[in-house]
């Protein structure tokens, strides 16, 4: 199979690599120098935090916050910080194809991808459904950064089966009054808004007495509160609502509706090559720094011979979750829908990731113990060893293991249920 690009893809891509080298602000130009993979960033209590676009804009420093805003601003001039939407909203209306180039070269070049949730989920769910008042007020924010939104559809009872969930809107008037909980909200501590699924018909067969709203997160009765996860990271949050307002016009699409709402995707690429890309670049700095004075120093463990194999073997791993990558974008650049494939690439991708980890710790033997990131004693500062707790819940978040498993197994292999 031939994978190059034809002459208009590699025009796109010089197109996307000129505009990074032109545009890319300067804090970002010094962060793509540090190492992938790198270990996290800790606050004054040792609570740890990825320093992705959502914070650099939301709570990092003042230089972080500005180089976040221009670099959402210059993508947005293209329609590039929200490539799969339409052009009319402000979009970039790329093919799948140019999205995956785009992406691609984000990822090599260490730019970020912006948007976060708003653009990925929340900006096609309202030009599909939302109204016109609700287009205009929040899809121009959402692509330059002024709204920043999280997910918020999980709940202590309700994940792998969503259509459990249980927060309760009853309609009064003009609003709805919300009460009940959600969990895990990734960005949550960051986000203004969260749009959510909350339950208008109790008495409805549960995927159709849910309904689709969009939550200002700073109005009386929303608690937000940290999750601090087994690595001491912030990353999610649980939320609290007691007799929240929130009107009906912030309601998305039919009342009862909101399952089929919240399913709404429009042409989003989903080879996840970025993280194809980051694994890549992961396993090559390992690899840089084991033939470094240092690295050949810090590698103490006995068994070299198996350590190296486990490094080859995530070598050809890394190859092959590329090729899953290109398989899905092949699909959708011929306007098929990639679905089990796109389950294959997860589970593969998640346990590739949490392995190389492994890998990285068991080859710097008791040195691997070390946790502080700013110890001379840590190798690679730390990051193996931290991101070895961190990249668990990688078999849990967007669909577990066992559930992608349930859907390969019967959609991809047709194996029965049950
Ligand atoms: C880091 C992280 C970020 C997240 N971000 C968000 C977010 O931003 N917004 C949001 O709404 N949610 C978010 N989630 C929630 C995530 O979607 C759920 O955790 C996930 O869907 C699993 O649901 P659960 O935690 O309720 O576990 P459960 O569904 O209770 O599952 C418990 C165990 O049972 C297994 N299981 C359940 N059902 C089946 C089945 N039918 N067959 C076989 N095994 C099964 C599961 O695989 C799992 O091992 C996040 C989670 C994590 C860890």
């Amino acid at each position: 199979m031939n994978w190059e690009d034809t002459k208009e893809q590699n025009n796109f891509r010089a197109a996307v690599q000129n505009f990074i080298k032109d545009r890319l602000p300067q804090y970002y130009r010094e962060k793509s120098k540090k190492p992938a993979g790198t270990a996290l960033q800790a606050d004054e209590n040792g609570i740890q935090y990825h320093e992705d676009w959502q914070h650099d804009l939301a709570l990092g420093s003042d230089e972080a916050k500005k180089g976040a805003k221009e670099w959402a601003e210059a993508l947005a001039e293209n329609g590039w910080s929200a490539p799969h939407w339409p052009k009319e909203y402000g979009g970039g209306g790329l093919s799948s194809m140019e999205q995956f180039i785009f992406k691609q070269e984000l990822a090599l070049n260490g730019a970020p991808l912006v948007g976060g949730s708003g653009v990925a989920m929340l900006g096609p769910t309202l030009i599909h459904h939302g109204t016109e008042e609700q287009k205009k007020e929040f899809l121009p924010k959402t692509l330059n950064g002024d709204i920043l939104w999280a997910q918020g559809y999980s709940e202590p009872g309700a994940g792998s089966d969503l259509a459990s969930l249980q927060t309760r809107a009853v309609k009064d008037g003009d609003n709805y009054i919300v009460n009940g909980q959600k969990i895990w909200t990734s960005q949550g501590h960051k986000a203004t808004w969260f749009f959510m699924l909350v339950r208008t018909d109790p008495e409805a067969p549960k995927h159709r007495g849910i309904t689709f709203v969009l939550a200002d997160t700073r109005e009386n009765g929303v608690e937000v509160r940290p999750l601090i996860s087994g690595g001491w990271e912030h990353a999610t949050n649980e939320s609290f609502y007691t007799d929240v307002k929130i009107p009906i016009s912030r309601r998305v699409g039919e009342e009862n509706r909101g399952w089929y709402v919240g399913m709404t995707l429009l042409d989003y690429e989903r080879s996840n090559i970025t993280g194809a890309v980051e694994l890549k670049k992961d396993i090559q700095s390992l690899i840089k720094f084991l033939k470094t004075e240092e690295g050949v120093k810090k590698s103490t463990v006995k068994d070299r011979a198996s350590v190296k194999n486990k490094i080859v073997d995530h070598f050809i791993e890394a190859e092959v979750l590329n090729n899953f990558a290109m398989r899905i974008i092949s699909m959708q650049a011929a306007d098929q829908i990639p679905n089990y494939e796109a389950s294959t690439s997860k589970v593969f991708g998640a346990s590739v990731q949490q392995q190389l980890q492994q890998t990285g710790m068991k080859t710097f033997g008791l040195y691997a113990q070390i946790w502080d990131s700013l110890s001379k004693w840590a190798p690679m500062n730390a990051r193996f060893t931290q991101n070895s707790v961190h990249s668990i819940s990688r078999t849990i978040a967007g669909g577990t293991n066992e559930i992608q498993r349930n859907i390969i197994a019967t959609r991809g292999l047709g194996l029965p249920r049950g």
